[in-house]
């Protein structure tokens, strides 16, 4: 039967469903909030309500046990409902103080599936894309890395010791589907070569004029080959041109630029989205390339931790990491940070826009 207000019951449900009473009880009218403690956030209505939302941190990849779980608790103690943060985290919000403590003691009583925390000056969830598991273009994997990362970054995800928030991502190509281009720290799986064509298989498995529109740069150009004593038509890669961002192998499976050698991690830090203190900034990159070393990446690993503790132990209080870069020259940042500072390193990315008005920051 559809919903009240609805024609049909076709499409996703409708969403007023799946809030806690309270929220919808005081749709408009949240007046104010603050962080109780780590990981446990207190809305305030005019109407005087209340709303507690307790975050833990989840693996973006869960199994259908884990999720059976994660219902049992909120049937428990939130009238069956939760939600999920962009960053993988799972909310759960109960309407009273004293709901709070039992949830949490329910939480901790499950060993460290449910980690609190996630909130104000610590590292959040790292938000991150398909990797080796799911997607065809990864330079590296993406639920490896940030497990072997956020390992070691743990306490800072259940505490609030740092000068601000640190977002750290993770995409593992750079197409970006991770948002890696605006964290304070990026974590980027990169190709350095460009794809090998299959001239035998290309005619069968792609359609030449998508393979060569699909190239953002016009590296990919129509060309000639001989396959068994036949000239075929097919393509060429102008490599000077090539960005090795692997668009052609989504159009064309005989192009593949996957490579154990050439493949690797780079780290951009610095980016942000917020206008606090500065305006938002893009990732700059100061690490070009790391080996891809699984099952725990320990250079990627090593270098997210000695750039998070650098700024942890230098920044002032709400300075960003791109912020504090920027304060203490990025010169500093490199020798703070112990990176060796190479050609390669800080892109300075310019907005193409023919004003200065760019960003609420400007003034006369
Ligand atoms: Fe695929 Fe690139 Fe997204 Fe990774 S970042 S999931 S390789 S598109
Ligand atoms: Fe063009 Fe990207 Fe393919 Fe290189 S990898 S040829 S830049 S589409």
């Amino acid at each position: 039967k559809p919903m009240e207000g609805r024609l049909t019951d076709l499409g996703p449900p409708h969403y007023e469903q799946f809030m806690p009473q309270v929220i919808k009880d005081n749709k408009g009218k949240w007046l104010w909030h603050e962080i109780v403690q780590p990981g446990v956030l207190m809305h305030k209505s005019e109407t005087g309500d209340e709303v507690y939302t307790v975050r833990v941190g989840s693996a973006r990849l869960v199994t259908c046990q884990f999720i059976r779980e994660v219902c049992e608790i909120a049937d428990k103690h939130c009238e069956g409902k939760l939600r999920f943060t962009t960053r993988n985290n799972i909310e759960f919000m109960v309407d009273a103080k004293d709901k709070v403590q039992p949830l949490l003691d329910d939480l901790a009583s499950r060993g460290n599936r449910f980690p609190v925390g996630g909130t104000g000056a610590g590292v959040t969830n790292i938000v991150h894309t398909q990797g080796w598991i799911h997607c065809h273009t990864p330079a590296t994997d993406a639920s490896g890395p940030v497990k072997a990362v956020m390992d070691e970054l743990f306490e800072y995800f259940t505490s609030m010791t740092l000068p601000a928030q640190v977002r750290i991502a993770l995409a593992c190509c750079l197409n970006m589907c991770g948002a890696v281009h605006a964290s304070d720290i990026a974590i980027l799986g990169i190709h350095r070569k460009p794809p090998m064509i299959d001239h035998k298989r290309i005619t069968g498995v792609c359609e030449l004029p998508l393979a060569i529109a699909s190239c953002p740069t016009g590296a990919v150009k129509p060309a000639k080959a001989e396959v068994d004593g036949n000239e075929i038509k097919t393509v060429k890669v102008t490599v000077e041109r090539c960005m090795f961002c692997g668009n052609c192998y989504t159009m064309c499976p005989a192009m593949p630029l996957a490579d154990p050698d050439g493949d690797g991690i780079a780290i951009l830090v610095g980016g942000k989205i917020s206008n606090r203190i500065s305006a938002p900034k893009f990732s700059k990159l100061v690490i070009p390339f790391l080996p891809n070393t699984p099952p725990r990446w320990p250079e990627v690993v090593e270098a997210v931790k000695t750039i998070l503790e650098a700024y942890a132990k230098d920044a002032k209080k709400y300075e960003r990491v791109g912020e504090w870069a920027e304060r203490i020259g990025w010169e500093s940042f490199f020798e703070k940070c112990n990176i060796p500072f190479t050609e390669k390193s800080i892109d300075d990315y310019r907005l193409a826009y023919n004003t200065w008005r760019t960003t609420t920051q400007f003034k006369f």
